[in-house]
């Protein structure tokens, strides 16, 4: 490579010809040490200097690494001087003002602070800032022995050179910044306790982490296929949706040996579906367990209630009864009720968690439940000054539901409509014949549900907790129990509301095949 005291001082061409070697130089590797290796080297050569150093500089302009000739000095006393050095010292001066800093007599130049015991003898030096994007990134200092042997046009060219290596320093920043995330990244996905998987939309496996090979005994995850590891229906189902809407879908896995998994797909743009199984066996055991503890306490709770039920109606019609014992009396059996109600909501619970509910034998006259069930919702409505009214169209078909089912069903809608809704509102139950089926519609002017809570009313326990409705009591169970008695019979159940406004819990069950 040409120097400055050699051809370069020769002409342009020369100049042009050092200028090329020393970007192909710093450009033929994006190795950060290695590029700062060369940026010293290169440098150091062409300035014809005899030393040098290189402080690689962080965003705050502190030295993040250091480059430069052995030294018997501590860690602590290197980082002093470079401290001093950066601060006050030739480089301190370089950096501040974001030029070459020349001293042409280190002897007598106030800025130039020797780097810890260099052993080597320092006449004249340069510190030239390397700056990108107006911020510097580098210092390289270069020294030689002989005083005045650096000249402004040695800066001049130190300066061309730098902004090369400027250039060359941010770049294998930015790729040792990127390959150290990808290794950190790679890590954390490696080690993470649930399975992994990358796939490409057609299916093929191009990522596994540990997991996932000890979940598949996966040697080599790149001939893998999903098809293979997920071939149950519904988990194809999952990923050709999650393909196809680009949205995040969900699945159950029930694994051999009792393990069950969430699995999610999630389509990422340009590189595929992640899947990722999240194991849930224990809370599906746990779930399994209070299930039945439920089922079993609710189960003997109900002869005693019963007995105790009927005492109590058997004392409600002694003659004789003060006032007050009369008045305790209807308070036990109402509370007595309500119980009643709750056991046989957590006992319908555990039948729908076990085998579900099969509502859908038997045939019923929707017309007369809506009637009977308004009429029995009628002293509440009265005593809450509401209107409830009954809209039902002529020549209704049988619906196919069993009559206790459905009774449960609007019993469940009308007593809401009527407990949510303030005193004096509306309440309409309607039913129309629609689509093969019967359509019942339960519609009041209460304080309506707002939007993001719609999608979870019909979970086990959800309630929703607005102010408006927070402060009736209920357990969160009716209206999941009316959906699974209103799917159980083939038919579909939803809500329209709208907050201040009202809400209207609608479902349509198919029309019975055999007459009443
Ligand atoms: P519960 O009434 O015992 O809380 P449900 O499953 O029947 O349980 O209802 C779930 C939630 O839906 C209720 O807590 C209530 O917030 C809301 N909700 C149901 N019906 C209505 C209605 N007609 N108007 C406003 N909110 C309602």
């Amino acid at each position: 490579m040409p120097a400055v005291g050699g051809t370069l001082g020769e002409g342009n061409n020369a100049q042009i010809e050092l200028f090329y070697q020393v970007a192909r130089e710093l450009t033929a590797t994006l190795d950060l040490n290695q590029v700062l290796r060369r940026v010293l080297e290169v440098t150091i050569k062409s300035l014809e200097a005899e030393h040098g150093f290189f402080f690689l500089l962080d965003a705050k302009g502190r030295a993040v690494r250091r480059l430069s000739a052995q030294t018997n000095a501590s860690a602590e006393e290197i980082e002093l001087t470079t401290v001093q050095l950066l601060e006050r010292g030739l480089a301190g001066w370089a950096l501040h003002h974001q030029e070459v800093a020349l001293a042409s007599d280190t002897s007598v130049d106030v800025r130039w602070i020797p780097y810890y015991d260099a052993p080597w003898e320092t006449g004249s030096a340069l510190v030239v800032p390397l700056i990108h994007g107006g911020q510097p990134n580098g210092l390289l200092t270069l020294t030689h022995s002989r005083r005045g042997f650096f000249t402004p046009r040695h800066a001049a060219l130190a300066q061309t050179i730098a902004g090369l290596a400027a250039i060359a320093v941010e770049n294998a920043s930015l790729h040792s910044k990127v390959q150290e995330e990808r290794t950190i990244l790679k890590q954390l996905v490696d080690r993470l306790p649930e399975p992994l998987l990358l796939t490409t939309k057609r299916g093929k496996v191009l990522l596994a982490n540990r997991a996932a090979k000890a979940l598949w005994s996966l040697d080599d995850a790149g001939s893998a296929h999903i098809e293979h590891l997920l071939p149950a229906a519904e988990m194809m189902a999952a990923f050709a949706r999650a393909r196809e809407t680009g949205e995040i879908q969900f699945a159950c896995l029930t694994w051999a040996n009792d393990r069950c998994f969430d699995v999610s797909f999630a389509p990422i743009a340009e590189l595929g579906i992640v899947i990722f199984l999240h194991d849930v066996s224990d809370l599906v055991r746990l779930n399994v367990l209070k299930s039945q503890l439920v089922a079993t306490v609710s189960h003997d709770l109900k002869n005693p209630l019963s007995w105790t039920y009927g005492y109590a109606s058997v004392l409600e019609m002694e003659e004789g009864l003060s006032d007050t014992a009369q008045q305790c009396v209807r308070g036990i059996l109402s509370s007595l009720t309500r119980m009643q109600n709750l056991i046989d909501n957590l006992l319908d619970l555990y039948q729908i968690e076990g085998q579900g509910l099969e509502s859908g034998t038997g045939a019923s006259d929707v017309a007369q439940a809506i009637r009977t069930v308004c009429q029995e919702a009628h002293a509440v409505a009265v005593s809450k000054r509401q209107q409830l009214r009954i809209e039902l169209a002529d020549n209704l078909p049988p619906a196919q539901i069993d009559p206790l089912r459905l009774t449960q069903v609007l019993d469940n809608l009308i007593s809401n409509a009527i407990k949510y809704t303030q005193e004096g509102g509306r309440i309409c139950v309607s039913a129309v014949q629609h689509g093969g089926g019967v359509l019942v519609s339960v519609e009041d002017n209460g304080p309506g549900i707002p939007q993001a809570a719609q999608p979870h009313l019909f979970e086990q326990f959800y309630r929703v907790s607005s102010t408006a409705t927070a402060e009736q009591e209920g357990t969160g169970l009716g209206l999941s129990i009316v959906r699974a008695i209103i799917e159980g019979c083939g038919g579909k159940v939803g809500v329209r509301s709208q907050e201040g406004k009202g809400s209207t819990f609608w479902f349509w069950v198919p029309q019975a095949q055999l007459p009443l």
